[in-house]
């Protein structure tokens, strides 16, 4: 099967044509270029030989995937197949907007998220494409680091390489790359589906987070030349985290894992405990008992409501930690608006993002007469209904202020959902 000159012309299933412009990459599977449909810039993906043992199964798949469309915006999905033709085919995709790069890119250091806040953005619309992924029943089989782009300055994600996505429970006949597959798809015990993602993409999250492999340590590092009859114990029958507080043999080992040895104390303990949860016994071993996406938004929506600038010197640090992790200077928290189960601390400088996304709601700052008086400004297009304990409604409005004050209620509208927060 070959490749497509400069200039070719394949057609897609729809009865519309691409034009090859130019070769954007290549990998082991097949050709990037850069093509144009209809007068617009697109990317192909054309495959060098078979992706699959079956690939009119394979095709199929991709059809139909193209035809319902994409789960979640994060995901640069196939848009339109092309149809069989000169040995091969291929599908149609966006091209990769300026300012994202490989999720590599960060792990060597060459590319760093500008703040804590961009890290957490990255990691939530993780967590929310595999929801919306999985909500479709569909099960991604081969999460690993490759598949990410990512913007560095707003933690915005772009998921890419999603031709394997199958019907759970559907082989797409590979397992996965290795380091990154669960360690039941190691062993041959389980063939990849959404709670093999779900492992896969707990992993992602942990090198977002802490910028190590979970399962890289002083034991795997002794293995300099992998085989793979180690490859099959490091990341399977004797599988060990990085961080498991009860055998430390494959611990972090100092000059090489130094990510992670200064982030895990440094970040908040919910995360601590849910990574000790997700990647030791029992659990390790229980795939349909992992946490769910939702469960993991959970944690990382507290932790970054956990994340403040501290009012002394302006860097970011988290609440729990009580001292600024930058100066050291105690913070003092003394009211904080609380929403359901969660608590955001009303310090000065603060923002307050309510709902999921990175766009700040509401922020916190000190009048111009007082700088011990604390006031939330309005950062929303929707006015916020504000009631009194005596009972009196006031309208702020967006810019406006409203002050921090204990008991006031605050009824809050962000895209179509309302949100009822107290000043505690
Ligand atoms: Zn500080």
């Amino acid at each position: 099967m070959s490749e497509l000159k400069i200039g070719a012309t394949v057609h897609l299933t729809n009865g519309m044509t691409a034009t090859v412009k130019k070769l954007l990459g290549e990998g082991g599977q097949g050709y990037v270029y850069l093509v144009s449909v209809n007068g617009k810039d697109m990317a192909l993906k054309w495959y060098k030989s078979a992706p699959s043992s079956s690939p009119d199964k394979f095709y199929k798949n991709l059809r139909k995937n193209a035809d319902d469309g994409a789960p979640a915006p994060m995901f640069i999905w196939p848009e339109y197949v092309t149809q069989y033709e000169q040995g091969s085919f291929g599908y149609i995709m966006k091209l990769r907007p300026e300012g994202y790069y490989e999720f590599g890119q960060f792990l060597i250091a060459r590319q760093r998220f500008v703040n804590v806040g961009a890290l957490l953005t990255t990691a939530i619309e993780i967590c929310e494409a595999y929801k919306a992924l999985h909500a479709k029943g569909l099960s991604y089989q081969d999460l690993n680091d490759g598949n990410f782009f990512i913007n560095p300055k707003t933690g915005h994600v772009l998921i890419c390489d999603n031709d394997n996505a199958f019907p759970n429970g559907e082989k797409s006949g590979i397992l996965g790359k290795a380091r990154y597959m669960a360690p039941e798809v190691v062993t041959g015990q389980r063939m990849p589906d959404a709670y093999t993602d779900k492992f896969s993409m707990s992993l992602i999250l942990f090198l977002v987070i802490y910028m190590n492999h979970p399962f890289e340590g002083a034991k795997v590092l002794g293995h300099p030349c992998m085989t793979e009859e180690w490859e099959r114990k490091c990341y399977g029958s004797e599988i060990l985290f990085i961080a498991n507080p009860q055998d430390k043999s494959n611990g972090p080992v100092k000059g090489v894992h130094n990510n992670v040895i200064a982030r895990w104390p440094a970040f908040p303990a919910a995360l601590r405990d849910a990574f000790v949860r997700e990647f030791t016994a029992p659990i390790l071993q229980s795939p349909t008992k992992r946490l769910t996406e939702q469960q993991w938004l959970d944690i990382l929506t507290a932790v970054r409501d956990d994340l403040i600038r501290c009012p002394y010197c302006g860097k970011e640090t988290f609440v729990s930690q009580t001292k600024c992790m930058e100066c050291g200077k105690t913070i003092q928290v003394n009211n904080v608006l609380v929403i359901d189960k969660r608590k955001l601390a009303l310090t000065d400088g603060n923002m307050l993002f309510i709902d999921r996304d990175d766009t700040p709601d509401m922020r916190v700052v000190h009048t111009a007469q007082n700088p011990n008086m604390l006031v939330i400004q309005n950062l929303m297009s929707n006015e916020i209904e504000v009631q009194t304990t005596q009972g009196q409604i006031r309208i702020v409005k967006t810019n406006e202020y409203l002050p921090v004050k204990l008991g006031l209620q605050l009824k809050l509208k962000i895209r179509g959902y309302q949100y009822i927060a107290k000043i505690q």
